[in-house]
């Protein structure tokens, strides 16, 4: 029997859930489940990784790792070779750490991992792994076992087009979608949800799987594209009927969604512990910040002088092309890092700083962040600058910006050169929030109790725990005991134990993801404001 069932609801946050859990007049309450899971169970608010991003943070939900052990920072990886900027999609060959299918299958435990990122191209487990974030076409090599395409194919309704990132659909997508745009684009993630739900309940009523693991991320992507229909706090009393018809639409989806967690938990018995998380939480970012002008006006990044000739106007139709590579210090690859890189020199005569002055450097920079304030109130736009041996320690901190970001509204910064370096939002859209949700139900899990933030790396070892498997010594979070009854803890007391396996290439067969559908997974990326 299933032990334990995880549901991965991505970007989902208390502001929202809270909301569609209670009653509200004319509307009823949108997750009558949930609501009485909530109830039944344990909830805490769950710290994301230092920068709230969707691939490190599921990344560390899956391994217990933190980003400077497990190597993922980003969605893309940006590098820079002489004046040049390459993009990279990071893949599973890129985590660094085992994941916790891993560690339960070489402990002959069985696991389903449905729709996780970063889980393409595969590595073998004692189960079934279909990756997220796949292009369709991609999605029958990537899946383990092999033969698992064919058996989900006898799936009624299966359909990889729906499941997959469908970007025939949205190649009309760009950042602003229009009414109608933003309409289809929400409506196209509940057939794909239903997908993933209908393969989670295949997948677990046949195998019965020891850990079951389905990620829903339409939570994140609605929010992303109609945050103001469903942040309580922007909700208007006088709706026009477009608007009325996207907040029917987001309850419409959050309805299903509490279908398909229904249905997950009460068919996994009553024997089950359950628990749900997300990767971050949302929030709404009310303005701009284009932090490689700001770079500019401080004398960090130097932009070549050009004319109004057609190739100039070509150039800067890419963010860096305009860039001074031989006089630039300091600037943003992305906006989804937030972070910004200082350029250190190889070798004497390279453009860059002398590794000498990297201390000095980094703190005259951090002042200057720290000096760009709101001009009414005085307020920092900047309210916290990370530096990576302090947030990113471990054997990839190198890949971590030197400086990551955390803006004061959670917004992404922008890395466009205009002016000016803040710019109030029209309307608030919605970005990412560090405190996302972990919730606990079933049986042996604490009665209604509600407990202090825990941490994104606590949920790999409570996984792993409420499987009947030891915590290994390496994980960097622990279990959360309070989420618990005191009996089951004294029948099943905390096992901490092992080391973690280092990890060897995966061993499905690699088909690299062709320049054109890179392009595509490049412009979904922009869409949702990570990429510009
Ligand atoms: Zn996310």
């Amino acid at each position: 029997m299933t032990k334990t069932l995880f549901i991965g609801l991505d970007g989902a946050t208390f502001t929202v859930l809270d909301e569609l859990t209670s009653d509200l007049p004319g509307v009823g309450v949108t997750m009558p489940f949930l609501k009485k899971f909530m109830e039944k169970g344990a909830r805490a608010k769950l710290r994301s990784t230092p920068n709230p991003l969707t691939p490190p943070a599921w990344v560390s939900i899956m391994t217990g790792r933190s980003p400077g052990h497990h190597g993922i920072f980003d969605f893309i990886r940006a590098e820079e070779n002489r004046g040049k900027i390459y993009f990279t999609l990071y893949d599973s060959r890129d985590i660094k750490t085992e994941t916790i299918w891993s560690i339960a299958s070489r402990q002959n435990q069985s696991a389903v991992a449905l729709n996780f990122p970063i889980t393409a191209p595969p590595r073998s487990i004692n189960g079934s792994l279909v990756p997220g974030f796949v292009p369709w076409k991609h999605l029958r090599r990537n899946m383990v076992p092999p033969e698992l395409y064919d058996r989900l194919k006898t799936l009624d309704d299966f359909n990889p087009k729906e499941l997959a990132w469908d970007f025939d659909r949205e190649k009309q997508a760009l950042e602003d979608l229009g009414e109608e745009g933003t309409e289809s684009w929400v409506a196209y993630h509940l057939p794909r949800e239903g997908q993933w739900y209908r393969i989670a309940e295949f997948l677990l009523n046949e195998d019965n799987p020891d850990l079951m693991a389905v990620m829903f991320d339409g939570v994140d992507k609605i929010q992303h594209q109609a945050w103001a229909f469903l942040d309580p706090a922007l909700l208007k009393k006088e709706p026009s009927a477009y608007e009325q018809r996207m907040r029917e639409l987001c309850l419409k989806y959050f309805r299903e969604l509490d279908t398909y967690i229904e249905g997950l938990v009460t068919q996994a018995g009553p024997d089950v512990q359950v628990f749900m998380a997300s990767d971050h939480g949302f929030t709404s970012t009310t303005e701009v910040l284009r932090i490689n002008t700001f770079l500019h006006q401080k004398g960090y990044l130097h932009w070549n002088e050009t004319d109004d000739s057609e190739y100039s106007k070509r150039r800067e139709d890419s963010n860096f092309a305009n860039v001074d590579w031989d006089k630039t210090l300091a600037y943003c690859r992305t906006p989804s890092s937030n972070g910004i890189t200082i350029r250190v020199a190889q070798e004497p005569g390279d453009p860059g700083i002398p590794p000498a002055e990297y201390e000095s450097f980094r703190d005259g920079l951090i002042k200057d962040l720290e000096s760009l304030v709101d001009e009414e109130t005085g307020e920092r736009i900047i309210t916290d600058i990370l530096k990576r041996e302090d947030y990113f320690p471990g054997d990839y901190m190198d890949h971590a910006a030197d400086l990551t970001l955390v803006l004061r509204d959670h917004g992404f910064v922008s890395i466009r050169n205009l002016e000016p370096v803040v710019m109030p939002r029209d309307v608030p859209a919605g970005t990412h929030h560090p405190d996302g949700v972990f919730l606990a139900g079933g049986k042996g899990i604490a009665e209604g109790v509600e407990i202090d933030r825990l941490d994104i790396i606590d949920v790999a070892p409570t996984l792993l725990y409420s499987m009947g498997l030891a915590v290994p010594e390496d994980f960097e979070g622990s279990v959360p005991t309070s989420f618990f009854s005191p009996e089951h803890l004294r029948f099943k007391p905390v096992k901490i134990k092992g080391q973690t396996l280092s990890v060897t290439d995966g061993d499905a067969e690699i088909e690299e993801i062709s320049e054109d559908e890179k392009d595509k997974i490049m412009e979904q990326l922009k869409m949702l404001g990570y990429m510009e």
